[in-house]
């Protein structure tokens, strides 16, 4: 049976649970134990699959093809445990669980109420897998007080009365505000949000405490007596400079020895940091920077491309330079030259997307990309980008374009190159969808195994012939050109094992172009950067000296 770690917010949002919660799961794995983390958020959206990203940031697709919340792109960074389906849910899942059952009388017609019925979904929900681990970390999503959370809160709270005593601590993250007029940290908002926890009947076992400044003895004692928390188990958490030194930061102040000490398990083994001491010196000893350009749509807001920024950091780590990323919105090659603007980086990056908008700014930049031999990396819609511009360009398909714009605009502009995929193989079965299904889940999801051609680039990159990838999306780059664009110089170098799906596209005669149908971001881990992020920062170090 495993040990729960119920981890929780108060006083403000984005105070880091996620990472805290990944942290931990770092440092825990690094005594030894097995860990699976697991988020649990208020919203009410079935999926973050719908969301936009301008206001979600990414959506986070696992292995067996659960669209989720970005902080299991922590959880896998940290860990490296694959997240799964089932370490994901939102209340909006949750109630729909509960009304289906309920239209299918499965309640045998009792009146459905959060308590006992929605509580009990949500405590089936944590205990999936339950035998497979030594620790199970449930962050909850949202900040305690808030309406949606409260079945969450309550249904924690029944969890750890119902287990074995010292089977569920809890966790508490909260933020110290510095007033800089009387120059104190104040404990007040701390003492606020742990009296609402105990309101509700949780007591925090550990409080992990925010700060900008260092937190005196003095305040740590009294956070203490007032939070009916052992001083030593009062955790000052201060800003970093990189998320990777969070490890080795919570593990200086004592994190997991606090966690280990609120389940009585002592002695408490040797922790061994030297993958974290490993990942710190190759960040901290970079020598030069490379520059790459982002070419995409959603470059307000950073988070919607999160694995890529941090795919680039572990590129970089894995070639021991910085990489400075730098976010370029599509739509500016629209009106104007990418030359300009594109000559001063040593590599480009056009990342996934949705609908038309910026794609003929994308389609700019995969052809300077190609014709001026800058290393490429296109992304999901970065590939069909790609493979648009040779089909028109080299191929003499003028008008080539994908089937997802026609079908937005509602008319027919576009010859198909990219078209829009009804039924494929997964696994040893076929999956059929229809364009006007529900938007959310209509997608080829999840990891699916691509065949790379002997002697081609990207089997030089992954130094193999079979891998598994993430994939999102619903539009493949149709076969049938195929040999067409490879009499171009545009080789189709990775494809599904049926033979039917173009997987991998790479550009004959370049120094670095590859387009991937699929999400190389989401596998990437600081410890294990990803070949095709390594490759690329290495052919931008090679093009930096160029230069
Ligand atoms: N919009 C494209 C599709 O659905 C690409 C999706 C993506 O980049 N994730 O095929």
């Amino acid at each position: 049976m495993a040990r729960y770690v119920f981890i929780t917010g108060g006083v403000v949002s984005s105070l880091g649970k996620g990472l805290a919660s990944a942290a931990l799961g770092a440092l825990l794995q690094a005594r030894g134990f097995s860990v699976r983390l697991r988020k649990l958020d208020p919203y009410l959206n079935v999926d973050p699959g719908t969301m936009s990203p301008f206001e979600h940031g990414e959506v986070f697709v696992t292995d067996d093809g659960a669209e989720t919340d970005l902080d299991l792109g922590h959880y896998e960074r940290f860990t490296g445990v694959s997240a799964r389906k089932t370490d994901s849910v939102s209340s909006g899942r949750i109630y729909s669980n509960v009304l289906e059952k309920e239209r299918k009388g499965a309640y045998l017609g009792k009146t459905i109420q959060v308590i006992p019925h929605v509580t009990n979904e949500i405590k089936d929900f944590i205990a999936v897998g339950d035998e497979e681990v030594d620790f199970m970390l449930c962050e909850i999503g949202g900040t305690v007080g808030d309406i949606e959370g409260l079945p969450f809160f309550e249904a924690i709270r029944q969890f750890a009365q119902e287990r074995p005593r010292g089977q569920c601590i809890f966790m508490h993250l909260t933020l110290l505000p510095y007033l800089a007029a009387s120059g104190e940290l104040k404990t007040k908002p701390t003492q606020h949000s742990v009296k609402e926890l105990r309101s509700i009947g949780l007591q925090p076992d550990v409080l992990v405490c925010r700060s900008e400044h260092p937190i005196p003895d003095k305040e740590r004692a009294k956070i203490a007596l007032f939070c009916n928390v052992r001083p030593d188990s009062v955790i000052p958490a201060y800003d970093l400079k990189s998320i990777y030194e969070a490890p080795l930061a919570y593990h200086r102040v004592g994190l997991d020895q606090a966690v280990l000490d609120a389940f009585g398990i002592s002695p408490a083994p040797k922790p061994d940091m030297s993958r974290w001491e490993d990942v710190m010196d190759r960040l901290t000893h970079a020598e030069g920077t490379v520059k790459v350009a982002i070419v995409g749509k959603y470059v307000q807001l950073e988070d919607a491309y999160k694995s890529i920024a941090e795919a680039l950091t572990h590129g970089g780590m894995a070639n021991r330079v910085k990489v400075k990323a730098e976010w370029i919105d599509a739509e500016i090659f629209e009106r104007e030259d990418p030359g300009p603007h594109l000559e001063q980086f040593n590599a480009i990056l056009v990342p996934g997307g949705f609908g038309e908008r910026g794609t003929e700014g994308k389609i700019r930049a995969a052809q300077y990309a190609r014709e001026k031999g800058i290393p490429y990396l296109g992304i999901c819609l970065g590939m069909q980008m790609a493979v648009i511009e040779a089909a028109r360009n080299l191929a003499g398909v003028t008008n080539a374009g994908s089937e997802e714009f026609d079908h937005e605009a509602g008319k027919k502009r576009f010859t198909p190159v990219v078209y829009h995929l009804k039924e494929w193989v997964q696994g040893n079965h076929r999956v059929e969808r229809k364009l006007d299904d529900d938007k959310g889940g209509t997608m080829r999801l999840g990891a699916y195994t691509a065949i790379l051609k002997e002697g081609s680039k990207v089997a030089e990159v992954y130094g193999t012939t079979q891998i598994e990838e993430r994939h999102r999306h619903r539009y493949e780059v149709d076969i049938k050109y195929r040999d067409k664009l490879e009499a171009c110089g545009l080789v189709f170098s990775g494809m599904s094992p049926d033979g039917r799906l173009p997987e991998i596209v790479e550009v004959k005669d370049h120094p670095w172009f590859i387009g991937v149908q699929f999400h190389p971001e989401l596998k990437s881990k600081p410890f294990a950067p990803h070949p095709l992020f390594a490759g690329l920062v290495k052919a931008a170090k090679e093009q930096s000296r160029l230069v």
